[in-house]
Protein backbone atom coordinates (compact mmCIF):
# COMPACT_ATOMS: atom_id res chain seq x y z
CA UNK A 1 0.00 0.00 0.00
CA UNK A 2 2.73 2.45 0.62
CA UNK A 3 3.91 2.27 -3.10
CA UNK A 4 0.22 3.16 -3.55
CA UNK A 5 0.04 5.71 -1.37
CA UNK A 6 3.34 7.30 -2.99
CA UNK A 7 2.10 7.10 -6.58
CA UNK A 8 -1.05 9.06 -5.58
CA UNK A 9 1.23 11.81 -4.01
CA UNK A 10 -0.54 11.03 0.21
CA UNK A 11 1.81 11.04 2.94
CA UNK A 12 1.70 10.40 6.54
CA UNK A 13 -0.36 13.33 7.57
CA UNK A 14 -2.52 15.09 4.71
CA UNK A 15 -3.48 18.80 4.09
CA UNK A 16 -7.60 19.04 4.42
CA UNK A 17 -7.75 22.05 2.46
CA UNK A 18 -6.60 22.84 -0.56
CA UNK A 19 -7.66 25.62 -3.73
CA UNK A 20 -6.35 23.25 -6.53
CA UNK A 21 -3.21 23.28 -6.59
CA UNK A 22 -2.10 24.77 -3.11
CA UNK A 23 -3.17 22.97 -0.06
CA UNK A 24 -3.72 25.44 3.01
CA UNK A 25 -3.66 25.23 6.40
CA UNK A 26 -6.53 23.43 7.71
CA UNK A 27 -6.87 24.53 11.27
CA UNK A 28 -9.00 21.36 12.35
CA UNK A 29 -8.01 18.27 14.22
CA UNK A 30 -6.00 15.82 12.85
CA UNK A 31 -8.36 12.69 11.67
CA UNK A 32 -6.51 9.21 10.75
CA UNK A 33 -8.43 7.20 8.15
CA UNK A 34 -8.59 3.18 9.23
CA UNK A 35 -9.43 0.97 6.36
CA UNK A 36 -12.06 -1.74 7.09
CA UNK A 37 -10.24 -4.55 5.09
CA UNK A 38 -7.70 -5.02 7.53
CA UNK A 39 -8.61 -2.17 10.57
CA UNK A 40 -5.33 -0.47 9.82
CA UNK A 41 -4.58 3.34 9.93
CA UNK A 42 -3.87 4.21 6.31
CA UNK A 43 -2.48 8.15 6.90
CA UNK A 44 -3.89 10.88 8.79
CA UNK A 45 -5.87 14.44 7.39
CA UNK A 46 -6.06 17.50 8.95
CA UNK A 47 -9.90 18.39 8.90
CA UNK A 48 -10.90 22.07 7.72
CA UNK A 49 -11.73 24.41 9.93
CA UNK A 50 -14.22 27.58 9.33
CA UNK A 51 -11.59 29.51 8.42
CA UNK A 52 -9.93 27.08 6.23
CA UNK A 53 -13.42 26.89 4.38
CA UNK A 54 -13.65 30.70 4.11
CA UNK A 55 -10.89 30.83 2.60
CA UNK A 56 -11.05 27.93 -0.08
CA UNK A 57 -14.91 29.93 -0.50
CA UNK A 58 -12.85 33.21 -1.40
CA UNK A 59 -10.65 31.68 -3.80
CA UNK A 60 -13.28 30.38 -5.80
CA UNK A 61 -15.15 33.18 -6.35
CA UNK A 62 -12.33 34.95 -7.13
CA UNK A 63 -11.49 32.42 -9.85
CA UNK A 64 -14.90 31.89 -10.99
CA UNK A 65 -14.86 35.76 -12.94
CA UNK A 66 -12.09 34.27 -14.39
CA UNK A 67 -13.17 30.70 -15.47
CA UNK A 68 -16.30 31.99 -16.81
CA UNK A 69 -15.33 33.50 -19.56
CA UNK A 70 -12.70 30.46 -21.02
CA UNK A 71 -14.57 29.25 -24.05
CA UNK A 72 -16.30 25.88 -23.30
CA UNK A 73 -14.91 24.02 -25.14
CA UNK A 74 -11.74 25.52 -23.71
CA UNK A 75 -12.91 24.25 -20.34
CA UNK A 76 -14.00 20.90 -22.07
CA UNK A 77 -9.94 20.13 -22.85
CA UNK A 78 -9.16 20.61 -19.29
CA UNK A 79 -11.96 17.83 -18.92
CA UNK A 80 -10.08 16.11 -21.39
CA UNK A 81 -6.84 16.02 -20.05
CA UNK A 82 -8.40 15.06 -16.45
CA UNK A 83 -9.92 11.84 -18.33
CA UNK A 84 -6.18 11.15 -19.83
CA UNK A 85 -4.64 11.52 -16.02
CA UNK A 86 -7.36 9.68 -14.59
CA UNK A 87 -6.30 6.46 -16.98
CA UNK A 88 -2.50 7.22 -15.68
CA UNK A 89 -3.86 6.93 -12.40
CA UNK A 90 -6.44 3.86 -12.60
CA UNK A 91 -4.64 1.56 -10.91
CA UNK A 92 -3.71 3.50 -7.77
CA UNK A 93 -6.73 5.48 -7.11
CA UNK A 94 -8.78 2.34 -8.15
CA UNK A 95 -6.80 0.32 -5.32
CA UNK A 96 -6.90 3.07 -2.57
CA UNK A 97 -10.84 3.24 -3.11
CA UNK A 98 -10.63 -0.50 -2.42
CA UNK A 99 -8.63 -0.32 0.35
CA UNK A 100 -9.88 2.84 2.29
CA UNK A 101 -13.81 2.13 1.37
CA UNK A 102 -13.98 -1.45 1.34
CA UNK A 103 -15.23 -2.93 -1.74
CA UNK A 104 -13.90 -4.84 -4.23
CA UNK A 105 -10.77 -4.02 -6.34
CA UNK A 106 -12.52 -4.19 -9.77
CA UNK A 107 -15.49 -1.93 -8.19
CA UNK A 108 -12.74 0.34 -7.01
CA UNK A 109 -11.19 0.07 -11.00
CA UNK A 110 -15.06 0.64 -11.62
CA UNK A 111 -15.45 3.53 -9.87
CA UNK A 112 -12.21 5.33 -11.58
CA UNK A 113 -13.61 4.14 -14.85
CA UNK A 114 -16.76 6.15 -14.58
CA UNK A 115 -15.07 9.15 -13.73
CA UNK A 116 -12.81 8.53 -16.68
CA UNK A 117 -16.66 7.90 -18.43
CA UNK A 118 -17.77 11.27 -17.06
CA UNK A 119 -14.81 13.29 -18.22
CA UNK A 120 -15.50 12.06 -21.75
CA UNK A 121 -19.35 13.16 -21.66
CA UNK A 122 -18.28 16.55 -20.18
CA UNK A 123 -15.45 16.81 -22.92
CA UNK A 124 -18.42 16.52 -25.68
CA UNK A 125 -20.83 18.14 -23.55
CA UNK A 126 -18.27 21.51 -23.54
CA UNK A 127 -19.89 22.28 -27.34
CA UNK A 128 -23.20 20.78 -26.40
CA UNK A 129 -24.54 23.52 -23.94
CA UNK A 130 -26.97 24.15 -26.52
CA UNK A 131 -30.22 26.82 -25.72
CA UNK A 132 -33.43 27.35 -27.91
CA UNK A 133 -34.54 29.82 -29.97
CA UNK A 134 -38.20 31.17 -30.30
CA UNK A 135 -40.17 33.01 -32.87
CA UNK A 136 -41.27 36.29 -31.95
CA UNK A 137 -44.64 37.86 -31.89
CA UNK A 138 -43.43 40.80 -32.02
CA UNK A 139 -41.96 41.78 -36.01
CA UNK A 140 -38.62 42.83 -35.88
CA UNK A 141 -37.45 40.78 -33.25
CA UNK A 142 -35.68 37.47 -32.20
CA UNK A 143 -35.98 35.54 -28.89
CA UNK A 144 -33.69 32.81 -28.02
CA UNK A 145 -32.42 31.64 -24.37
CA UNK A 146 -28.82 30.47 -23.42
CA UNK A 147 -27.19 29.15 -19.89
CA UNK A 148 -24.73 30.78 -18.35
CA UNK A 149 -22.83 28.66 -15.57
CA UNK A 150 -23.77 29.54 -11.84
CA UNK A 151 -20.65 30.12 -10.02
CA UNK A 152 -19.20 28.15 -7.03
CA UNK A 153 -21.13 24.54 -6.86
CA UNK A 154 -20.82 22.64 -3.48
CA UNK A 155 -19.91 19.28 -3.53
CA UNK A 156 -20.93 17.08 -0.38
CA UNK A 157 -20.54 13.39 -1.18
CA UNK A 158 -20.76 10.10 0.65
CA UNK A 159 -18.12 6.99 1.81
CA UNK A 160 -19.53 4.66 -0.81
CA UNK A 161 -18.57 6.28 -3.98
CA UNK A 162 -15.71 7.96 -3.27
CA UNK A 163 -14.21 9.48 -6.03
CA UNK A 164 -17.04 8.86 -8.62
CA UNK A 165 -19.97 11.18 -7.42
CA UNK A 166 -17.37 13.67 -7.73
CA UNK A 167 -16.68 13.60 -11.06
CA UNK A 168 -20.15 13.01 -12.11
CA UNK A 169 -20.66 16.57 -10.39
CA UNK A 170 -17.54 18.21 -10.81
CA UNK A 171 -16.79 16.91 -14.74
CA UNK A 172 -20.15 18.94 -15.58
CA UNK A 173 -19.68 21.55 -13.53
CA UNK A 174 -16.42 22.77 -15.08
CA UNK A 175 -18.02 22.47 -18.78
CA UNK A 176 -20.71 24.52 -17.97
CA UNK A 177 -18.30 27.46 -16.36
CA UNK A 178 -18.69 26.93 -12.46
CA UNK A 179 -16.04 26.41 -9.78
CA UNK A 180 -16.56 23.47 -7.17
CA UNK A 181 -15.56 23.10 -3.66
CA UNK A 182 -15.44 19.44 -2.27
CA UNK A 183 -17.17 18.34 0.75
CA UNK A 184 -16.19 14.35 0.70
CA UNK A 185 -16.98 11.76 3.40
CA UNK A 186 -15.37 12.40 6.71
CA UNK A 187 -14.66 8.57 6.29
CA UNK A 188 -12.66 8.35 2.75
CA UNK A 189 -10.74 11.15 2.78
CA UNK A 190 -7.53 9.78 1.39
CA UNK A 191 -9.58 9.42 -1.24
CA UNK A 192 -10.26 13.42 -1.65
CA UNK A 193 -6.74 13.95 -1.41
CA UNK A 194 -5.50 11.33 -4.11
CA UNK A 195 -7.77 13.04 -6.75
CA UNK A 196 -6.53 17.16 -5.61
CA UNK A 197 -3.06 15.68 -6.38
CA UNK A 198 -4.46 14.34 -9.60
CA UNK A 199 -6.12 17.28 -10.47
CA UNK A 200 -3.98 19.68 -9.37
CA UNK A 201 -1.12 17.91 -12.01
CA UNK A 202 -3.18 19.13 -14.72
CA UNK A 203 -4.29 22.15 -13.38
CA UNK A 204 -0.69 23.48 -12.94
CA UNK A 205 0.24 22.40 -16.19
CA UNK A 206 -2.74 24.30 -18.27
CA UNK A 207 -2.68 27.93 -15.95
CA UNK A 208 -6.03 27.00 -14.53
CA UNK A 209 -7.21 29.93 -12.23
CA UNK A 210 -5.82 28.45 -8.35
CA UNK A 211 -9.95 28.10 -6.84
CA UNK A 212 -11.06 26.12 -9.68
CA UNK A 213 -10.66 22.81 -7.89
CA UNK A 214 -11.46 23.77 -4.08
CA UNK A 215 -11.47 20.85 -1.44
CA UNK A 216 -12.64 21.27 1.94
CA UNK A 217 -12.56 18.01 4.11
CA UNK A 218 -14.26 18.27 7.11
CA UNK A 219 -16.98 16.72 9.12
CA UNK A 220 -20.88 17.53 9.15
CA UNK A 221 -20.85 20.80 10.38
CA UNK A 222 -18.27 22.17 7.01
CA UNK A 223 -21.50 20.50 4.87
CA UNK A 224 -23.77 22.36 7.11
CA UNK A 225 -22.28 25.55 6.72
CA UNK A 226 -21.86 24.81 2.80
CA UNK A 227 -25.52 24.30 2.95
CA UNK A 228 -26.40 27.66 4.67
CA UNK A 229 -23.98 29.30 2.26
CA UNK A 230 -25.22 32.20 0.00
CA UNK A 231 -22.09 32.22 -2.24
CA UNK A 232 -22.77 28.66 -3.04
CA UNK A 233 -26.03 28.73 -5.48
CA UNK A 234 -25.83 25.12 -5.85
CA UNK A 235 -25.10 22.56 -2.97
CA UNK A 236 -25.03 18.87 -5.00
CA UNK A 237 -25.57 16.51 -1.88
CA UNK A 238 -25.50 12.73 -1.67
CA UNK A 239 -25.61 10.22 1.15
CA UNK A 240 -28.77 9.50 3.30
CA UNK A 241 -31.83 10.90 3.57
CA UNK A 242 -31.39 12.45 6.90
CA UNK A 243 -28.45 14.58 5.41
CA UNK A 244 -30.67 15.48 2.33
CA UNK A 245 -33.54 16.81 4.44
CA UNK A 246 -31.00 18.97 6.53
CA UNK A 247 -29.04 20.70 3.54
CA UNK A 248 -32.27 20.38 1.96
CA UNK A 249 -34.13 22.57 4.16
CA UNK A 250 -30.86 24.60 4.75
CA UNK A 251 -30.24 25.84 1.27
CA UNK A 252 -34.32 26.12 0.19
CA UNK A 253 -34.60 28.60 3.51
CA UNK A 254 -32.16 31.10 1.05
CA UNK A 255 -34.06 29.97 -1.90
CA UNK A 256 -30.74 28.24 -3.46
CA UNK A 257 -30.52 25.66 -5.34
CA UNK A 258 -30.15 22.02 -4.38
CA UNK A 259 -29.30 18.45 -6.05
CA UNK A 260 -30.16 16.06 -3.68
CA UNK A 261 -28.81 11.92 -4.17
CA UNK A 262 -30.14 9.79 -1.29
CA UNK A 263 -30.85 6.93 -0.15
CA UNK A 264 -32.85 3.97 -2.02
CA UNK A 265 -34.81 0.98 -0.78
CA UNK A 266 -34.80 -0.98 -4.23
CA UNK A 267 -36.86 -3.62 -5.00
CA UNK A 268 -36.91 -6.82 -7.83
CA UNK A 269 -40.05 -8.02 -8.90
CA UNK A 270 -39.54 -11.38 -9.94
CA UNK A 271 -42.75 -12.81 -12.32
CA UNK A 272 -43.48 -16.31 -12.66
CA UNK A 273 -42.88 -15.34 -16.53
CA UNK A 274 -38.69 -14.67 -15.40
CA UNK A 275 -35.43 -16.02 -16.69
CA UNK A 276 -34.66 -17.26 -13.52
CA UNK A 277 -31.18 -17.71 -14.15
CA UNK A 278 -30.87 -14.16 -15.16
CA UNK A 279 -33.16 -13.40 -12.35
CA UNK A 280 -31.00 -15.14 -9.53
CA UNK A 281 -27.50 -13.55 -10.51
CA UNK A 282 -29.14 -10.30 -10.73
CA UNK A 283 -30.92 -10.19 -7.20
CA UNK A 284 -27.31 -11.64 -6.06
CA UNK A 285 -24.90 -9.17 -7.04
CA UNK A 286 -27.32 -6.30 -6.55
CA UNK A 287 -28.37 -7.34 -2.58
CA UNK A 288 -24.58 -8.49 -1.70
CA UNK A 289 -22.41 -6.08 -4.26
CA UNK A 290 -20.60 -3.63 -2.34
CA UNK A 291 -21.79 -5.70 1.26
CA UNK A 292 -24.83 -4.05 0.57
CA UNK A 293 -23.74 -0.19 1.01
CA UNK A 294 -24.58 0.95 -2.65
CA UNK A 295 -27.67 3.48 -3.00
CA UNK A 296 -28.92 0.65 -5.76
CA UNK A 297 -28.41 -2.35 -3.52
CA UNK A 298 -31.69 -4.26 -3.95
CA UNK A 299 -33.10 -4.92 -0.91
CA UNK A 300 -36.35 -6.31 -1.22
CA UNK A 301 -37.47 -8.72 -3.31
CA UNK A 302 -41.23 -9.86 -4.67
CA UNK A 303 -41.77 -12.83 -5.94
CA UNK A 304 -44.62 -14.48 -7.33
CA UNK A 305 -46.22 -16.71 -4.97
CA UNK A 306 -46.24 -19.71 -8.12
CA UNK A 307 -42.59 -19.46 -8.33
CA UNK A 308 -41.63 -18.33 -4.53
CA UNK A 309 -40.46 -22.00 -3.17
CA UNK A 310 -38.53 -22.89 -6.06
CA UNK A 311 -36.67 -19.38 -6.68
CA UNK A 312 -36.74 -18.55 -2.75
CA UNK A 313 -34.75 -22.03 -2.70
CA UNK A 314 -32.00 -21.19 -5.75
CA UNK A 315 -31.62 -18.06 -3.86
CA UNK A 316 -30.65 -19.62 -0.27
CA UNK A 317 -28.36 -22.32 -2.29
CA UNK A 318 -26.21 -19.89 -4.28
CA UNK A 319 -25.91 -17.65 -0.82
CA UNK A 320 -24.38 -20.25 0.56
CA UNK A 321 -21.22 -19.92 -1.99
CA UNK A 322 -20.44 -16.37 -1.22
CA UNK A 323 -16.85 -15.88 -0.02
CA UNK A 324 -16.95 -13.29 2.21
CA UNK A 325 -13.38 -11.54 2.71
CA UNK A 326 -10.50 -9.16 1.71
CA UNK A 327 -11.45 -6.97 -1.10
CA UNK A 328 -8.41 -6.73 -2.30
CA UNK A 329 -8.64 -10.60 -3.20
CA UNK A 330 -10.63 -11.15 -6.74
CA UNK A 331 -11.71 -14.81 -5.08
CA UNK A 332 -13.88 -12.62 -2.17
CA UNK A 333 -17.74 -11.82 -3.40
CA UNK A 334 -18.60 -9.54 -0.24
CA UNK A 335 -16.08 -7.40 1.65
CA UNK A 336 -16.34 -5.73 4.90
CA UNK A 337 -18.83 -2.54 6.19
CA UNK A 338 -17.09 0.92 6.22
CA UNK A 339 -16.58 0.96 10.11
CA UNK A 340 -18.15 -0.53 13.14
CA UNK A 341 -20.97 1.81 13.51
CA UNK A 342 -21.99 0.28 10.16
CA UNK A 343 -22.12 -3.32 11.67
CA UNK A 344 -24.33 -2.19 15.11
CA UNK A 345 -26.54 -0.61 12.48
CA UNK A 346 -27.21 -4.17 10.48
CA UNK A 347 -27.41 -5.89 13.43
CA UNK A 348 -29.86 -3.73 15.19
CA UNK A 349 -31.80 -4.01 11.70
CA UNK A 350 -31.54 -7.72 12.08
CA UNK A 351 -33.03 -7.82 15.77
CA UNK A 352 -36.02 -5.38 14.29
CA UNK A 353 -36.73 -7.56 12.00
CA UNK A 354 -37.07 -10.81 14.07
CA UNK A 355 -38.90 -8.38 16.21
CA UNK A 356 -41.63 -7.62 13.76
CA UNK A 357 -41.80 -11.42 12.60
CA UNK A 358 -39.02 -11.57 10.16
CA UNK A 359 -38.09 -15.06 9.47
CA UNK A 360 -34.56 -15.35 8.39
CA UNK A 361 -33.72 -17.89 5.77
CA UNK A 362 -29.65 -17.31 5.73
CA UNK A 363 -28.73 -15.61 9.02
CA UNK A 364 -26.43 -12.54 9.45
CA UNK A 365 -23.53 -12.43 11.96
CA UNK A 366 -20.07 -10.79 12.21
CA UNK A 367 -17.15 -12.39 11.55
CA UNK A 368 -14.23 -13.26 13.67
CA UNK A 369 -11.07 -14.83 13.16
CA UNK A 370 -8.15 -14.62 10.87
CA UNK A 371 -8.99 -11.92 7.97
CA UNK A 372 -11.58 -10.50 9.89
CA UNK A 373 -9.82 -7.87 12.42
CA UNK A 374 -11.26 -4.92 11.15
CA UNK A 375 -14.32 -6.38 13.01
CA UNK A 376 -16.14 -5.05 10.20
CA UNK A 377 -17.33 -8.54 8.05
CA UNK A 378 -20.76 -9.33 8.25
CA UNK A 379 -22.54 -12.48 6.96
CA UNK A 380 -25.27 -11.40 3.61
CA UNK A 381 -28.58 -12.67 4.90
CA UNK A 382 -31.85 -13.03 3.72
CA UNK A 383 -35.25 -12.55 5.72
CA UNK A 384 -39.04 -13.68 4.30
CA UNK A 385 -40.67 -10.22 5.37
CA UNK A 386 -43.85 -8.40 5.11
CA UNK A 387 -43.80 -4.89 3.01
CA UNK A 388 -45.18 -2.88 5.94
CA UNK A 389 -42.45 -4.08 8.37
CA UNK A 390 -41.05 -0.45 9.18
CA UNK A 391 -37.67 -1.78 8.99
CA UNK A 392 -38.61 -3.11 5.72
CA UNK A 393 -39.87 0.49 5.00
CA UNK A 394 -35.86 1.88 6.00
CA UNK A 395 -32.80 1.51 4.36
CA UNK A 396 -30.52 0.07 6.03
CA UNK A 397 -27.07 0.42 4.39
CA UNK A 398 -25.56 -3.23 4.79
CA UNK A 399 -26.22 -6.67 3.18
CA UNK A 400 -29.91 -7.73 4.30
CA UNK A 401 -32.28 -8.82 2.06
CA UNK A 402 -36.28 -8.84 2.33
CA UNK A 403 -38.23 -11.52 0.74
CA UNK A 404 -42.17 -11.04 0.27
CA UNK A 405 -44.50 -12.81 -2.17
CA UNK A 406 -47.18 -11.13 -4.62
CA UNK A 407 -50.41 -12.86 -6.31
CA UNK A 408 -50.96 -10.01 -9.28
CA UNK A 409 -48.85 -7.55 -11.05
CA UNK A 410 -50.86 -4.55 -9.66
CA UNK A 411 -50.13 -6.06 -6.47
CA UNK A 412 -46.26 -6.03 -6.48
CA UNK A 413 -46.41 -2.85 -8.02
CA UNK A 414 -48.33 -1.32 -5.26
CA UNK A 415 -45.46 -2.97 -2.53
CA UNK A 416 -42.58 -1.80 -4.30
CA UNK A 417 -43.84 1.81 -4.75
CA UNK A 418 -44.82 1.62 -1.00
CA UNK A 419 -41.87 2.59 0.29
CA UNK A 420 -40.54 6.36 0.94
CA UNK A 421 -38.23 6.38 -1.07
CA UNK A 422 -37.93 6.23 -4.94
CA UNK A 423 -34.57 5.46 -6.52
CA UNK A 424 -33.90 2.39 -8.41
CA UNK A 425 -36.72 -0.76 -9.42
CA UNK A 426 -36.66 -3.81 -12.15
CA UNK A 427 -38.87 -6.27 -12.91
CA UNK A 428 -37.51 -9.94 -13.72
CA UNK A 429 -39.85 -11.05 -16.79
CA UNK A 430 -40.03 -12.14 -20.28
CA UNK A 431 -43.70 -11.12 -20.63
CA UNK A 432 -44.33 -8.13 -22.53
CA UNK A 433 -47.18 -6.53 -21.20
CA UNK A 434 -45.45 -6.71 -17.95
CA UNK A 435 -42.55 -4.94 -18.54
CA UNK A 436 -44.71 -2.38 -20.31
CA UNK A 437 -46.88 -1.89 -17.41
CA UNK A 438 -44.13 -1.65 -15.05
CA UNK A 439 -42.53 1.13 -17.35
CA UNK A 440 -45.94 2.90 -18.09
CA UNK A 441 -47.13 5.92 -16.11
CA UNK A 442 -48.92 3.37 -13.69
CA UNK A 443 -45.82 1.43 -13.27
CA UNK A 444 -42.62 2.13 -11.06
CA UNK A 445 -42.47 5.42 -9.44
CA UNK A 446 -38.75 5.36 -9.14
CA UNK A 447 -36.15 7.74 -10.82
CA UNK A 448 -34.51 4.34 -12.61
CA UNK A 449 -36.67 1.48 -13.60
CA UNK A 450 -34.96 -1.52 -15.22
CA UNK A 451 -36.23 -5.05 -17.32
CA UNK A 452 -34.31 -8.15 -16.62
CA UNK A 453 -31.36 -6.28 -15.12
CA UNK A 454 -31.05 -5.62 -11.53
CA UNK A 455 -31.12 -2.45 -9.68
CA UNK A 456 -27.52 -1.56 -9.49
CA UNK A 457 -25.02 -0.29 -11.41
CA UNK A 458 -25.89 2.82 -13.70
CA UNK A 459 -24.33 4.37 -16.77
CA UNK A 460 -23.19 7.57 -17.27
CA UNK A 461 -25.59 8.47 -20.75
CA UNK A 462 -28.52 8.01 -18.83
CA UNK A 463 -29.48 11.19 -15.66
CA UNK A 464 -29.00 9.26 -12.47
CA UNK A 465 -31.46 9.77 -9.78
CA UNK A 466 -34.61 9.63 -7.75
CA UNK A 467 -37.68 10.23 -6.39
CA UNK A 468 -39.62 10.88 -2.95
CA UNK A 469 -37.34 10.58 -0.20
CA UNK A 470 -34.51 10.10 -2.68
CA UNK A 471 -34.27 13.58 -3.19
CA UNK A 472 -35.51 14.12 -6.74
CA UNK A 473 -32.06 15.04 -7.94
CA UNK A 474 -30.51 14.12 -11.05
CA UNK A 475 -26.91 13.87 -12.10
CA UNK A 476 -24.14 12.20 -14.62
CA UNK A 477 -26.20 11.77 -18.41
CA UNK A 478 -28.66 12.92 -20.31
CA UNK A 479 -29.91 16.61 -19.86
CA UNK A 480 -28.63 16.83 -16.00
CA UNK A 481 -25.97 19.59 -16.81
CA UNK A 482 -29.02 21.89 -16.87
CA UNK A 483 -29.13 22.10 -12.68
CA UNK A 484 -25.27 23.55 -13.10
CA UNK A 485 -26.10 26.62 -15.09
CA UNK A 486 -28.56 29.05 -14.82
CA UNK A 487 -31.18 30.01 -18.47
CA UNK A 488 -31.50 33.42 -19.45
CA UNK A 489 -34.13 34.46 -21.93
CA UNK A 490 -33.07 36.94 -24.44
CA UNK A 491 -35.33 39.61 -26.42
CA UNK A 492 -33.63 41.40 -29.11
CA UNK A 493 -35.20 44.04 -31.24
CA UNK A 494 -33.79 44.99 -34.86
CA UNK A 495 -36.69 47.16 -36.25
CA UNK A 496 -37.10 50.80 -36.10
CA UNK A 497 -40.45 50.44 -33.46
CA UNK A 498 -41.03 49.66 -30.39
CA UNK A 499 -43.60 47.13 -30.63
CA UNK A 500 -44.80 46.13 -26.99
CA UNK A 501 -46.03 42.15 -26.71
CA UNK A 502 -49.74 41.42 -26.28
CA UNK A 503 -50.67 44.52 -28.39
CA UNK A 504 -50.15 46.96 -25.85
CA UNK A 505 -50.56 50.68 -26.54
CA UNK A 506 -48.26 52.78 -24.79
CA UNK A 507 -48.55 56.52 -26.61
CA UNK A 508 -46.51 58.84 -25.30
P1 LIG B 1 -24.24 10.50 5.31
O1 LIG B 1 -25.54 11.18 5.07
O2 LIG B 1 -23.93 10.06 6.69
O3 LIG B 1 -23.03 11.46 4.85
C1 LIG B 1 -22.93 11.93 3.53
C2 LIG B 1 -22.18 13.25 3.54
O4 LIG B 1 -22.99 14.25 4.16
C3 LIG B 1 -20.87 13.24 4.32
O5 LIG B 1 -19.93 14.01 3.61
C4 LIG B 1 -21.24 13.90 5.64
O6 LIG B 1 -20.16 14.52 6.29
C5 LIG B 1 -22.26 14.92 5.18
N1 LIG B 1 -23.26 15.34 6.17
C6 LIG B 1 -23.82 14.59 7.14
N2 LIG B 1 -24.76 15.30 7.80
C7 LIG B 1 -24.80 16.52 7.21
C8 LIG B 1 -25.57 17.71 7.44
N3 LIG B 1 -26.50 17.77 8.39
N4 LIG B 1 -25.35 18.77 6.64
C9 LIG B 1 -24.42 18.73 5.65
N5 LIG B 1 -23.65 17.65 5.42
C10 LIG B 1 -23.84 16.55 6.19
O7 LIG B 1 -24.18 9.26 4.29
P2 LIG B 1 -23.09 8.13 4.16
O8 LIG B 1 -23.24 7.18 5.30
O9 LIG B 1 -21.77 8.70 3.86
O10 LIG B 1 -23.59 7.41 2.80
C11 LIG B 1 -24.61 6.46 2.75
C12 LIG B 1 -25.90 7.07 2.27
O11 LIG B 1 -25.70 7.75 1.02
C13 LIG B 1 -26.97 6.03 1.97
O12 LIG B 1 -28.19 6.49 2.45
C14 LIG B 1 -26.97 5.94 0.46
O13 LIG B 1 -28.18 5.45 -0.10
C15 LIG B 1 -26.70 7.35 0.08
N6 LIG B 1 -26.19 7.46 -1.28
C16 LIG B 1 -27.02 7.92 -2.24
C17 LIG B 1 -26.59 8.01 -3.56
C18 LIG B 1 -27.50 8.47 -4.65
O14 LIG B 1 -26.99 8.79 -5.72
N7 LIG B 1 -28.79 8.53 -4.44
C19 LIG B 1 -25.27 7.67 -3.87
C20 LIG B 1 -24.43 7.23 -2.85
C21 LIG B 1 -24.90 7.14 -1.55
Amino acid sequence: MQDILAALGIKASNGGASTGTQWIAAGGRELPSFSPVDGKEIAKVTLADEAAYEAVIAKAQEAFLEWRMWPSPKRGEIVRQVGEALRKYKEPLGQLVSYEMGKSLQEGYGEVQEMIDICDFAVGLSRQLHGLTMHSERPGHRMYEQWHPLGIVGIISAFNFPVAVWSWNTMLAWACGDVCVWKPSEKTPLCAVACQNIIAEVFAANNVPEGVCGLVIGEANIGEKMAHDGRVPLVSATGSTRMGKSVGAAVGARLGRSLLELGGNNAIIISKDADLDIAIVGCVFGAVGTAGQRCTTTRRLIIHEDIYDSFRDKLVAAYKQLRIGNPLDPNSHVGPLIDKGAVEQYLQAIEKCKAEGGNFLVEGGVLEGAGYESGCYVKPCVAEAQPNFSIVQHETFAPILYLMKYKTLDEAIAIQNGVPQGLSSSIMTLNLREAETFLSSAGSDCGIANVNIGTSGAEIGGAFGGEKETGGGRESGSDAWRVYMRRQTNTINYSTALPLAQGIQFNL
